[in-house]
């Protein structure tokens, strides 16, 4: 296998007649980062998604840490992975959505602890510890107690980033962990990633906010109409891109 953390080969994903993703390739390092830029409808949610296996892909592959997502391989032929086995590669990719998708019942703390212990069977006591440790990691060490709608939404994101990384995933997804905020509250999120950043972990992120990318990323990739266009240091693809789709969106978004 090529030293890729996260290989996406050859990825194509149609949705009736919208094709979705038009043969993507995709290959990142260990402890990469990553901002996925492009327009509204260009695919990037649905690339995350396939990375993950929330949605299957109709052609090519992705493989995490050199093992196929969501298929066995025996000889030439690709087997479905039952269910069981693909949750277990789940928890091995955290994943920040727009939404934040906090379990509205469970206190913060209960957020953070619940997959450690239900899918991975840590120990309470110790997922407990290790929750409020990310909590104070992400500033909310004074609110494990409290339900997330008690919470603004930069704090409900700041739980789902310690969330995702209760499971010590070894990369991370985030699709426009910024988008659904008052603009007042993006800052504090993107402090978050930043600082995720300079730790080491890989981290993939779906983002509007050019100049978060310029400043965090190692590669930006530049998708549209379900390819990727372009890719490369934030330098050279926001600084100098090559191709007129890119400087297109560039030139809207700036
Ligand atoms: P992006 O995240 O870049 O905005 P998406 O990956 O969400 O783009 O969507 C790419 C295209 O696929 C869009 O045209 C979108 O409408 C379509 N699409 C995505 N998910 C679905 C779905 N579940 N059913 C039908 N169409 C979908
Ligand atoms: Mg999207």
């Amino acid at each position: 296998m090529s030293k890729g953390l996260i290989e996406v080969h050859g990825v194509h994903k149609t949705f009736g007649t919208v094709e979705a993703l038009r043969g993507v390739d995709l290959t990142i390092r260990p402890g990469e980062v990553v901002a996925i830029v492009g327009p509204s409808g260009s695919g990037k949610s649905t690339l995350l998604r396939a990375v993950n296996h929330l949605e299957k892909v109709d052609r090519g592959f992705v493989a995490v840490d050199g093992e196929l997502v969501g298929y066995a391989r025996r000889g030439d032929v690709l087997r479905e992975l039952p269910e069981k086995e693909v949750l277990r590669q789940r928890t091995r990719i955290g994943f920040v959505f727009q939404n934040f998708n906090l379990f509205p019942h469970l206190t913060v703390l209960e957020n953070v602890t619940e997959a450690p212990v239900a899918a991975l069977g840590r120990a309470p006591l110790e997922a407990e510890a290790e929750a409020r440790e990310l909590l104070d990691r992400v500033g909310l060490a004074d609110k494990a107690g409290v339900r997330p709608r008690q919470l603004s939404g930069g704090q409900q994101q700041r739980v789902a980033i310690a969330r995702a990384l209760a499971l010590r995933p070894s990369v991370l997804l985030f699709d426009e962990p910024t988008s659904a905020l008052d603009p007042e509250l993006v800052g504090e999120v993107l402090r978050v990633i930043k600082d995720l950043a300079g730790t080491g972990t890989t981290l993939v992120v779906v983002t509007h906010e050019i100049a978060f990318a310029r400043e965090v990323a190692d590669t930006v990739v530049f998708m549209d109409r379900g390819v990727v266009v372009e890719q490369g240091p934030p330098a050279r693809v926001l600084e100098a891109p090559e191709n007129p789709r890119t400087r297109a969106f560039l030139e809207k978004v700036l």
